[in-house]
């Protein structure tokens, strides 16, 4: 019988050549997005299909399974919370979920989401939802067949939330989701019926590019961005993405009539930036090198775009210097600023949705997807059911299908059971900064002084420190004494809109 601390050792270097594989076509991608001509695209496609198949071979190969049966009757996993228990674990859940589904389904799901792909964007530009329903209908089934293959205990959407906020299901996000349901329409009635309404117009004045960069730049670097570990470039869709121990690269988007996308995209992809950056560089290429999941990762950029940086302590250190860099903001009150970046307002586009109506587009989805998923909605009847219950939730029917179902690539790409995790992350993000300041007293005093290292080293400690070693419900509940639950995130709301829009002078 051979030794398990060897097979652990010989699965190690496995998993990190795999990885540095991996890492080789991330930076590819991320070439491929933000700097690549567009003549080199079918020779990039080229490159990044042969590393692909290197990386599903060696996940699949079935030494791995020989492996996985030794070490998990080792010893080495006496200990659940130990490194090689951790990545024994992780190893076995991404080796069956590779290996449960049959290579053609596999390939026949890649063709099927990289035809959808090209019809969505067709079939949004002309807002015509009848020319992506055909591939809806074959992703909706070919996902019901993907889910039974993998298997779950209560529903086949339970197999594909799995997959991006691991041990979560339907029934939890239902329960999860449920307050914010009941009290964030009403929430919303009251701010838009306020008096006091914010004058969204100074965000709309020109704002020059090249002082946006800087400015940008100048925010990333004093929340804590290393330039020796990253680089923040232009895109079209602002993405963050890690290459590599010491290497995350960030970007964003500038829009000289609007200030908003470039400063706040910069501030979110820093976040999810901060958590790769703080992950164990010892651990890289193993599972508890790993971030926990999408949900956790939504938590962190959601904290430091909404938690901080849209908070009246934030600009009361940097909006003396956003005056200096921006001639537009000269006769704008500190106070207007704020109550302008925190407009809340309906609106048809989720990217587009201020932070208390966003979580009723991902509930929508979420209740969408479910339903289709479990069979009670037919693909027919998906724009009808998408517009009525918009209306319910946000008050107004959008105009078409392209502003309606057809916003989002996600489907298109056969991503189903990921919406939730957007939502998942705000829930977290209150949840963890409550505990933050439980633990490090008046956070609000520190930002006010330009000190973010508190906060950040908190964050590195109690959640990017510890890789996967717990699920992501069992790691809020650690940190916070509590599961995960709705009420930090209401509370929060309460406290902040009501001091914008109900409190002449602001204070909450
Ligand atoms: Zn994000």
């Amino acid at each position: 019988m051979a030794n398990a601390q060897e097979v652990y050792r010989q699965m190690e270097a496995w998993s990190r050549e795999t990885a540095l594989l991996s890492s080789t076509i991330g930076v590819l991608g991320w070439d491929q997005r933000v700097m690549m001509p567009p003549r080199a695209a079918p020779h990039r496609a080229n490159q990044i299909a042969l590393l692909s198949g290197m990386v599903h071979q060696r996940m699949t190969d079935p030494r791995v399974g020989e492996w996985l049966a030794i070490l998990e009757t080792s010893e080495l996993t006496a200990d659940p919370e130990s490194v090689e228990a951790v990545n024994i674990r992780q190893w076995r859940r991404t080796y069956d979920r590779m290996t449960k589904l049959p290579n053609e389904l596999v390939v026949e799901f890649a063709r099927v989401t990289s035809l959808a792909e090209k019809a969505w964007e067709e079939a949004r530009a002309q807002s015509s939802y009848a020319l992506f329903k055909p591939h809806l209908s074959r992703i909706v089934e070919l996902t019901r067949e993907i889910a039974a293959r993998l298997g779950y205990e209560k529903e086949p959407y339970d197999a594909l939330l799995d997959e991006y906020e691991q041990g979560m299901t339907a029934q939890q996000v239902e329960q999860l989701f449920a307050p914010l349901r009941q009290k964030t329409p009403e929430l919303v009635q009251q701010i838009r019926s306020a008096p006091r309404q914010p004058n969204s117009s100074i965000l709309h004045r020109h704002y020059p590019r090249p002082q946006q960069e800087a400015f940008c730049q100048l925010i990333a670097e004093r929340i804590g961005f290393d330039w020796q570990s990253g680089r923040l470039d232009p895109t079209v869709h602002p993405f963050a993405t890690r290459l590599g121990p010491g290497d995350v690269r960030i970007t964003t988007r500038y829009y000289e009539d609007f200030l908003s996308p470039s400063l706040f995209g910069t501030i979110h992809e820093l976040g999810h930036a901060l958590y790769e950056l703080g992950l164990p560089e010892e651990h890289f290429g193993t599972p508890m090198g790993e971030s926990v999941s999408l949900g956790v990762h939504e938590s962190q950029s959601r904290m430091w775009e909404n938690f901080v940086g849209r908070s009246h302590a934030f600009w009361e250190h940097f909006y003396p210097l956003a005056q200096q860099y921006f001639t537009a903001l000269q006769d704008v009150s500190l106070d207007e600023f704020v109550f302008a970046i925190n407009e809340v307002k309906p609106s048809p586009i989720r990217v587009e949705a201020d932070e208390v109506t966003y979580n009723l587009h991902i509930l929508l989805r979420f209740e969408l997807e479910l339903a289709l998923v479990r069979g009670d909605l037919q693909v027919d009847d998906l724009p009808d059911a998408w517009n009525e219950r918009f209306e319910s939730y946000l008050g107004f029917r959008p105009a078409n299908d392209a502003e309606g179902v057809l916003q989002d690539v996600h489907w298109s790409g056969g991503l189903i059971g990921y919406f939730p995790t957007y939502t998942l992350g705000n829930l977290y993000a209150a949840q963890l900064f409550e505990a933050a300041t439980r633990d490090l007293g008046d956070l609000p005093a520190m930002f006010r002084k330009g000190e973010f290292a508190p906060l950040l080293e908190w964050l590195r400690e109690k959640i990017h420190r510890q890789g996967k070693r717990y699920t992501p419900s069992q790691l809020i509940e650690r940190i916070t004494g509590l599961p995960p639950s709705a009420e930090p995130l209401l509370r929060y709301f309460e406290r902040k809109f009501g001091a914008l829009y109900f409190h002449a002078d602001g204070s909450e």
